[in-house]
């Protein structure tokens, strides 16, 4: 419905020149009783323009959202006009919040529900339920694995299929649920695929690659990447998304491991360091970015085991790498 939003935003825009035009002739005639031509030109502007103080006047959220439904697949003017509405001050989805909740709340052994995200999980939920993909039982501000189920279904119902339908809400399938509903505040997604080392990593992980090796002082050097096709049997699936690669530590001592490790979860990895006897593999850290939103589930399953204080492995062990407080990448960057 990219036409309502344009016509909003037009609207908005004459209501804006109108309200310019009025003021700039209110100030014409010079600081003598400015204030009385102001308001005179305010109030030729309420009279001419009702329309456009209608739709930035209007309560918030007021409409049901079952009429936000039917205005949505209605091109009928009164159906836009209520869209109208509803779209002048729509309520926030926090999409990094969202995001991380749908990390660790499938996770949870018990239905905590991830700080900061309550509101922004609802909104989703919602609107899931509206469109019969999520039982009314389960919209309650925990992004468990019944809401994973539902939008996944949403994903897929818009063409997806692999990881772009993991039930890991993007940008994309984010925007065309809140359409008329909410707005999508603080975007996150991986950008483009980039080469490094000869693997593929997505432009978000390599950018937090090259600030932990800023942090640290030296290169690390990646013996897996992201995006695999799904053949490492060793990584069950870990690496077929996007966010997740393994970095070499072989020659390194026990410090400067442990150096690394916490260096990668200060820029927003889930990292441990792992040694030959816990799998079929050489000593590496294996690395997944909270909040990339081309995770793999089991690569979401070990960001969301991560914030819970587990080693992100089959034994759902406790965390055996440097605790330090847990931060996504774009958290990191606006403390830093
Ligand atoms: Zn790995």
């Amino acid at each position: 419905m990219g036409t309502t939003t344009q016509r909003v935003s037009s609207t908005r825009g004459f209501a804006l020149l109108a309200v310019l035009g009025g003021l700039l002739v209110g100030a014409a005639p010079a600081s003598a009783a400015a204030s009385a031509p102001v308001l005179a030109g305010l109030s030729g502007l309420a009279g001419g323009t009702a329309v456009a103080l209608t739709v930035i006047g209007a309560p918030s959220g007021t409409a049901p959202p079952d009429v936000v439904a039917a205005a949505s697949g209605d091109p009928s003017t009164t159906a836009r006009s209520t869209a109208d509405v509803t779209a002048a001050a729509l309520p926030a989805v926090d999409m990094e919040a969202t995001v991380l909740a749908a990390q660790i709340d499938p996770r949870r052994a018990d239905d905590t529900l991830t700080p900061g995200a309550k509101a922004s999980v609802l909104l989703v939920e919602q609107a899931l339920r509206d469109r019969n993909l999520l039982d009314a039982r389960w919209v309650d501000g925990y992004f468990g694995t019944q809401t994973i189920s539902a939008y996944a279904a949403y994903q897929r119902s818009l063409g997806y299929s692999g990881i772009a339908a993991s039930g890991l809400p993007g940008t994309t399938s984010l925007t065309r649920l809140g359409q008329d509903r909410f707005a999508v505040t603080r975007a996150i997604g991986p950008g483009s695929r980039v080469q490094r080392d000869g693997h593929v990593v997505d432009a978000r992980t390599q950018a937090m690659l090259t600030e932990a090796e800023r942090l640290l002082g030296f290169r690390l050097v990646l013996e897996q990447g992201s995006y695999n096709p799904g053949g490492d049997s060793t990584s069950a699936g870990t690496h077929d998304g996007g966010g997740v690669v393994d970095i070499d530590i072989a020659g390194m001592s026990a410090t400067t491991r442990t150096a690394a490790a916490r260096a990668l979860r200060r820029v927003g990895f889930a990292a441990w360091v792992r040694d030959p006897s816990q799998g079929d593999w050489r000593w590496h850290i294996h690395a997944a970015a909270i909040n990339d939103t081309d995770l793999s589930s089991p690569a979401q399953h070990q960001t969301g085991d991560y914030y819970l204080g587990r080693n992100g492995l089959a034994n759902h062990a406790p965390d055996d790498g440097p605790r330090i407080p847990i931060q996504t990448w774009e958290e990191y960057q606006r403390t830093r």
